[in-house]
């Protein structure tokens, strides 16, 4: 299995290789060669497995045999056997056609955790075979940095580097990276925005010497295994509602788009999927786009939901490369104009094609602090995150009833304990493993938000054991 990058000027590689590089040379993102179609058969048996036994052929249809399955299975397992719930990533009925796949069981309280506590293992499994190291350096407005360090922690070939806006995290979201007191992982919180802050990553990448002094990787969503790793959950709740027998629907709150690309991945493989409901806050770009075709960048407003307060989302570069009928040429052309002008031209044949599968929603903080009620209402307690997911559900199903609806639910009520609170005076307890987080030393450094100071952090953190 080879990768190819959606911008057309980069070399193909392996699995291993779009692992550890991330990003494409010529700033484009790694996309299969060619998708692993499954027939009905194949999918049937699939059915019922254990999810990190499901998780392990899924990945093994990606990797080409390096890492083969057999190798994947023992780390799908170590991955996901710290999860709260037995069945990792459990469905629960909402009402009689709507499901919420709770993906929020693992280290941290959000999804992010399904795709990076298998990364830690692989990364590790890969470095070991080639005895290598690096260094992780991430931005993070609170869930993926949290993710990536419990992944990380107190793994022998790996060093982090989270940076963080300070102030501008939840209290839950800082607590969760900076009482990590594993030798491997540094926090700092920056002066600055999560902009600045993920500015100043793409800077240190961009200074090659630097870069390659310090073997800079990095576990953001635009790395193909992360996509990947998310899959297998839409698969394993389709099977269970009746796939591929039967038809269902998804509904995702979205930022980055990683977490949907990974579901309209599975319709790609041969999931019958009828339909990609994608919710947002009042960061509308994706709803602008699928209603009106206008992806016009605005300024990003911060909301209840902060994890998709995000106006550029990266993955949807994989998404148009497969609207643009593969053609890397155009992709690029695409993005560059995105980025100089501020708006993406996508012809109207490519748009049109997006809005048969998917569906766009956006909602307020007010109308988002109604749902959360709304499902309290029905005894279900949701993070606000999730409840975008359900409204998007109630605003536009599918219009066959037959076919259920599942939301992804993307993060733990506690996570989010103000919105939550302000929506139904409860207090989200946060699970008992973590119920101590609030008590917990933490450890961070401060910085001005300079590149400059920065690396030399990151250098004084990555050196630390080289006499
Ligand atoms: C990251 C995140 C999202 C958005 O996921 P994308 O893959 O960026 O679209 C949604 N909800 C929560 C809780 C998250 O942490």
């Amino acid at each position: 299995m080879r990768y190819i990058s959606t911008r057309g000027e980069a070399p193909s590689r392996d699995f291993e290789g779009v692992l550890l590089a991330g990003l494409a040379e010529d700033g484009g993102l790694f996309v299969p060669e060619t998708w692993p179609v499954l027939t009905s058969a194949e999918w049937r048996k699939l059915r019922g497995l254990p999810y990190p036994d499901l998780a392990a052929h899924i990945l093994a249809l990606f990797t080409g045999g390096q890492p083969d399955h057999a190798a994947l299975l023992p780390m799908l397992r170590q991955a996901y056997a710290g999860f709260g719930h037995p069945a990792v990533a459990p469905l629960v009925q909402l009402d009689t056609r709507m499901f919420a796949l709770e993906l929020f069981h693992g280290p941290t309280l959000a999804f992010k955790d399904m795709a990076m506590q298998a990364l830690g293992p692989l990364f590790d499994h890969v470095l070991a075979r080639r005895g290598e190291r690096l260094t992780i350096v991430g931005a993070t407005s609170g869930d993926t940095g949290s993710a990536a360090i419990e992944a990380c922690r107190d793994r022998a070939a790996i060093d982090i580097v989270i940076l963080h806006p300070e102030g501008r995290t939840s209290l839950v979201q800082r607590r969760q990276m900076t009482t990590v007191l594993a030798p491997n992982v540094a926090n700092l919180a920056i002066e600055g925005s999560f902009d600045d802050c993920q500015d100043l990553v793409k800077a240190m990448f961009a200074d090659a010497p630097f870069r390659d002094e310090m073997r800079l990787s990095a576990v953001n969503s635009i790395n193909w295994a992360r996509i990947a790793l998310q899959i297998p959950y839409y698969v394993a709740s389709a099977l269970a509602l009746g796939a591929p027998d039967r038809e269902v629907a998804f509904s995702v709150p979205t930022g980055n788009f990683g977490n949907v690309l990974a579901a309209w991945a599975a319709r790609r493989m041969g999931l019958p999927i009828a339909q990609l409901l994608i919710g947002s806050n009042r960061n509308d770009i994706l709803t602008r786009f699928l209603s009106g075709n206008d992806m016009t960048m605005r300024a990003v407003e911060p909301s209840f939901s902060p994890s998709m307060d995000i106006q550029v989302s990266s993955n949807f570069e994989r998404l148009l490369f497969e609207l643009l009928g593969r053609d890397a040429t155009a992709t690029a052309d695409t993005m560059r104009r995105f980025r100089a002008e501020g708006r993406m031209p996508v012809p109207d044949a490519a748009w049109r094609s997006a809005t048969q599968v998917f569906r766009g929603f956006a909602l307020d903080d007010a109308g988002t602090l109604a749902e959360i009620r709304r499902l309290h209402g029905q005894g279900y307690l949701a993070d606000p995150h999730t409840a975008i997911g359900t409204a998007a559900a109630m605003a536009s199903p599918p219009s066959d009833p037959a076919i259920p609806i599942v939301v992804a639910a993307t993060a733990h009520p506690a996570k989010f304990p103000d919105a939550v609170r302000q929506a139904t005076g409860i207090e989200a307890p946060l699970p008992s493993r973590l119920a101590d987080l609030y008590e917990r030393p933490e450890r961070f450094s401060r910085l001005p938000a300079d590149l400059g100071a920065i690396e030399a952090f990151v250098r004084r953190h990555t050196l630390r054991n080289v006499a």
